[in-house]
C-alpha cells in the first residue's frame, strides 16, 4: 500500500477512529461547508425536527465520514453506517430503512455505487418516508407501503456528477469538500499529535503538512510514520529532522510525490522528451499496469499540473521539469 494513498486501509481505520473530530467546532478547514452545515443543523435543532438530507461530495480522505459522524453527534442521534456497494438489492436497503429509529442519521458512503433499484427506493423514502415492500413475484406481486419514521440521510460521494438527478434533488443541502491548505493541515496535525500523545514542533508539523497532498488522511498517516521513526531513532519528538528522515525512508518527497509519481515523471521527461506519449507505452516504461498509472499516479499529477492529458497522449508540463531539476529540451511539447 502507498503511504500517500488517499483511500483508507484497514490499518488506518483503527488509528483514524481516535483522530476524528467529534464536533463541528473542532473540525478544522472547509469553512463554507462547516458554516452551512452548522446552520442547517442548528435550525433543525431549534425546530425540534430532522434536518434536510445532506450530500457530501469530494475526493477520498477529506472528512466526509467524519462530518457524517458529526451530524449525528450534533443532533444527538444514533448513526447507522452503510455504503453503496453493500446495498446491491432494493431489499438490502428496505431492511436498513425499515429498522431505522425516529431521527436516526443514515450514512450512505459511496452512494453513487448503489444499484438502480435501490436508488429509486431511496429517493422515495427520502421524500415520503415510505417504502413499498414488494411481496410475491410476477403478476401476483403486490406492493405493501410501509411508513418510516423521519430520518436524515447523509450521503457521501467522490463523484456527485454520477448521481441521477432525482436522487441528487432529494438532498436539501450539498456540501462540496475541497483539498485543505497547508495552514489547515498544520492545525489538524497539531491536534492529531496531541491525541497520539507525541511532542511535535512547528517545523516538523509544517514539513509533514507540505507533503500531505491537501488530504488529512494522508497527513495523519505520515504523522504516524514520522512518530514511529522518532520513537525508534530519536527521542520521540516529531521535529524537522525526524520528518525529513522518515519521509525520505517512505519515499515521499517534498512535494508529496512518491516513487511511482516520480517514475512516471522521469519516464515522461527523460525517455520520451516530455511526450506526448500513450498511456500504455508510459506504463511499460515504468513497469506498471496502464490502469495503475492512470488511476493511482495520474490524478494527482494532473491536478497539480505536472502532466497534461492531450488527445495524443500524456505530456510533461513545465512543473514536471522543474520538479526533476532538468532543463526541458527545445522540442518539449508544453
Ligand atoms: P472521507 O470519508 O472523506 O474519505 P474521513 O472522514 O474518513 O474521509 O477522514 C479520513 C481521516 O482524516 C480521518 O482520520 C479523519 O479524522 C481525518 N480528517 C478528515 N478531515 C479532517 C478535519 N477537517 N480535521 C481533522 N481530521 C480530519
Amino acid at each position: 500500500a502507498r503511504v500517500v494513498d488517499p483511500a483508507g486501509t484497514d490499518d488506518d481505520r483503527a488509528a483514524e477512529a481516535a483522530l476524528r473530530p467529534r464536533r463541528l467546532s473542532e473540525f478544522p478547514g472547509q469553512p463554507r461547508v462547516r458554516d452551512q452545515l452548522g446552520l442547517v443543523l442548528e435550525a433543525a435543532r431549534r425546530r425540534g425536527g430532522t434536518p434536510d438530507h445532506v450530500l457530501l461530495s469530494g475526493p477520498p480522505g477529506l472528512g466526509k465520514t467524519t462530518l457524517a459522524m458529526i451530524v449525528a453527534a450534533e443532533l444527538e442521534r444514533p448513526l447507522r453506517l452503510t455504503s453503496g456497494p453493500a446495498i446491491q438489492h432494493a431489499g438490502d436497503l428496505a431492511a436498513v430503512l425499515s429498522s431505522l429509529d425516529e431521527g436516526e442519521v443514515l450514512f450512505l458512503d459511496e452512494i453513487h455505487r448503489m444499484s438502480r433499484s435501490a436508488e429509486e427506493m431511496l429517493y422515495l423514502a427520502m421524500e415520503d418516508f415510505r417504502v413499498d415492500v414488494i411481496v410475491g413475484k410476477g403478476p401476483g406481486a403486490t406492493a405493501i407501503p410501509l411508513e418510516l419514521p423521519p430520518f436524515t440521510v447523509v450521503g457521501a460521494t467522490t463523484r456527485a456528477g454520477l448521481l441521477p438527478a432525482p436522487l441528487r434533488d432529494r438532498f436539501g443541502f450539498t456540501g462540496h469538500l475541497d483539498y485543505y491548505d497547508t495552514a489547515d493541515l498544520v492545525t489538524i496535525l497539531h491536534r492529531s499529535a496531541r491525541l497520539l500523545g507525541v511532542e511535535a514542533d512547528d517545523a516538523g508539523i509544517l514539513e509533514i503538512a507540505g507533503r500531505s497532498r491537501g488530504t488529512p488522511r494522508i497527513a495523519n498517516r505520515l504523522l504516524r510514520r514520522v512518530r514511529d521513526w522518532a520513537q525508534v531513532h530519536g527521542e520521540g519528538h516529531v521535529d524537522l529532522a525526524a520528518a525529513h528522515a522518515a519521509l525520505t525512508l517512505f519515499d515521499v518527497d517534498d512535494a508529496g510525490l512518491d516513487r511511482l509519481d516520480r517514475a512516471v515523471l522521469e519516464a515522461l521527461c527523460r525517455r520520451f522528451g516530455g511526450g506526448p506519449v500513450g498511456l500504455s507505452t508510459l506504463a511499460v516504461a515504468v513497469g506498471e499496469e496502464a490502469d495503475t498509472v492512470e488511476t493511482v499516479a495520474e490524478p494527482y499529477l494532473v491536478r497539480e499540473g505536472y502532466i497534461v492529458r492531450t488527445p495524443r497522449g500524456r505530456a510533461a508540463a513545465p512543473r514536471a521539469w522543474t520538479h526533476l531539476g532538468i532543463e526541458p529540451p527545445r522540442s518539449a511539447p508544453l
